[in-house]
């Protein structure tokens, strides 16, 4: 026979399951128990925060373009901005999703509608924890042209053999004639593929998404991808370029990876307010 303890703890549990079910309109209230919840959720947000504002000093966004981060209390969720400019995000603006680009505790704001990028390649790379999609213009002409971005300097050492590119026309069906957009899991996971083990991925005629196994990194990646566009270009109109060999580029990346944080604390000086 049921005890009366047990028989009111079954009752009680049910009773929260129907009152959170209707507190959970209050979305934005479950990242913040979350966050006060966990130490490493509040400084992987905190620090997703602050990057948005970087990428935007940093020209690697403008008013378009999202970082995520992987929950590190849970890998199989991630924490994306809702849908607003990069510059203006703060820790309220953030939403959980799952890794189908879901957003999680009944969060109904309106969110990217590009997060697929960060849903499909943070699923498929389990090595990445912090995903950059931008359409910063110095990296559009090597997805156009047949001209490879490929590592100029040990800064942006990671492009190692050159940055794949993702053609939408060849996942699109049947009609190959898109609005360039990457709006659906699938082609977030073609996205995902065209990346392979790569870090970096040129989008043809629309920007870029760039990983990392942490926020600094990727943020890193993002701006001196976008130097590497800028400097190989100026280099290609003087003459044959010489790149990296791939013995370089690793052992570079090695090296020059080590230090992220440096040129993080320089970005974050310039974006938080006195
Ligand atoms: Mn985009």
């Amino acid at each position: 026979m049921m005890s009366m303890k047990k028989y009111f703890s079954q009752y009680a549990a049910i009773f929260f399951v129907i009152a959170g079910t209707v507190s959970f309109d209050a979305s934005a209230l479950t990242v913040k128990e979350k966050i006060a919840e966990s130490p490493a959720v509040k400084a992987a947000i905190e620090e997703l925060v602050l990057a948005n504002r970087i990428l935007y000093d940093q020209n690697a966004v403008d008013g378009y373009g999202h970082i995520s981060v992987r929950n590190p209390a849970n890998p199989n969720t991630f924490f994306l901005a809702r849908s607003i400019a990069p510059s203006v995000v703060t820790v309220d603006d953030i939403i959980e999703f799952d890794m189908n680009g879901k957003a999680l505790n009944g969060d109904v704001r309106v969110a990217y509608g590009e997060r697929f990028i960060h849903s499909g390649i943070l699923r498929n790379r389990p090595d990445i924890n912090s995903v950059i999609h931008g359409h910063a213009a110095a990296t559009l002409p090597y997805g156009l042209t047949g001209s490879t971005l490929k590592p100029i300097y040990h800064m942006s050492a990671f492009l190692g053999d050159g940055a794949p590119i993702f053609e939408i026309r060849d996942f699109a069906s049947p009609n190959t004639d898109t609005d360039m957009f990457v709006g659906s899991i699938d082609l977030g996971d073609a996205l995902s593929k065209s990346m392979g083990l790569q870090y970096f991925v040129l989008m043809r005629g629309h920007g870029y998404a760039v990983g990392a196994d942490s926020i600094k990194k990727a943020v890193f990646r993002a701006i001196y991808a976008i130097q590497n566009a800028n400097i190989q270009a100026e280099a290609m109109k003087m003459g044959t370029v010489q790149y990296l060999s791939p013995g370089e580029a690793s052992r570079a990346q090695e090296t020059i990876e080590k230090t992220v944080g440096r040129p993080w604390q320089l970005w974050s000086e310039k974006v938080i307010r006195p």
